[in-house]
């Protein structure tokens, strides 16, 4: 996909897990391709610090300190966008968690609630409570962070597998949806990157091994461009291109 850094001036992004990792770094490319950042995580230290930066930069951030499993919380979120801008131009759902790596028969339940709570239920209410911000935009982007283990065997890596095998099937749906309007959805699957939970996945690996979370933004960065026209599709930032979900044979 073309490297060109889109123009979102005057554009509202909303980035959740934009406290550190990936969605720190994409809402700092947001906001010097021009948006607004509504910046979403539970930890204020996080946020202040992309505030910084964003702002030193000469951007705009708003922060919402919020667990995603608040969900009267992100409906409030919803509420809030409508009052003041009524529109959002991009949808990032970044925020994860990795849970636990184990055997299924040895996870905890309240392990795999979590895990199922903010990465898929937290996903869903956020995509409902922004629907129809996104399609008032005259060009919605939505951009959902998967994972390879959506599509993988992986021994021990099942509550997350799960959680994204789900957030796919619901960017796949709701791109179905919105096929003929300006809302454009995929998924992305980032590929291993330098950030805390692939440090907790993979203790052993050195970190200096993969790539930096910036790099990994500035490649998912085109998605939120107006000028784009797939939706449905997963992009993959590793081999830098779109696929389609293929059941394995
Ligand atoms: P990090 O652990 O570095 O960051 C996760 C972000 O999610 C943090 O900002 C965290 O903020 C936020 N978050 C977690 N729980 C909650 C919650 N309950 N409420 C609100 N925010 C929450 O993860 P990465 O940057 O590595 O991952 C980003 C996305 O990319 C995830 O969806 C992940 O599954 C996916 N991914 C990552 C890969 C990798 O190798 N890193 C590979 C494949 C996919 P806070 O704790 O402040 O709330």
């Amino acid at each position: 996909m073309t490297q060109t850094k889109p123009d979102l001036q005057g554009r509202l992004a909303l980035v959740t897990g934009a406290s550190r990792g990936i969605g720190y770094f994409l809402a700092k490319e947001l906001a010097a391709a021009g948006a607004h950042v509504i910046a979403v995580a539970r930890t204020v230290g996080g946020l202040e610090e992309l505030d910084d930066e964003i702002r030193t930069a000469g951007g705009e951030a708003t922060l919402v300190p919020l667990d995603l499993t608040d969900m009267a919380g992100i409906d409030r979120i919803g509420g809030a966008i409508h009052e003041r801008w009524g529109k959002l131009d991009v949808l990032v759902a970044n925020a994860g968690i990795l849970g636990v790596i184990a055997p299924l028969g040895h996870v905890e339940a309240k392990v795999f609630d979590k895990v199922m709570a903010i990465n898929v239920t937290g996903t869903w209410r956020l995509i409902r409570a922004v629907d129809p911000l996104l399609r008032a935009s005259d060009a919605g982007r939505a951009i959902i962070l998967s994972s390879g283990a959506a599509h993988s065997a992986r021994a021990f890596w099942g509550p997350y597998a799960a959680s994204k095998a789900a957030v796919e099937a619901m960017a796949r749906s709701w791109a179905d949806e919105t096929k003929n309007m300006n809302l454009r959805v995929n998924a992305v699957n980032p590929g291993a990157t330098r950030t805390a939970m692939r440090a907790l996945a993979m203790p052993g690996e050195d970190p200096a091994t993969l790539p930096h979370p910036s790099e990994v933004a500035a490649r998912i960065l085109p998605l939120a461009s107006p000028a784009l026209t797939e939706t449905g599709l997963i992009f993959d930032v590793k081999q830098d291109r779109f696929t389609r979900y293929q059941m394995p044979a």
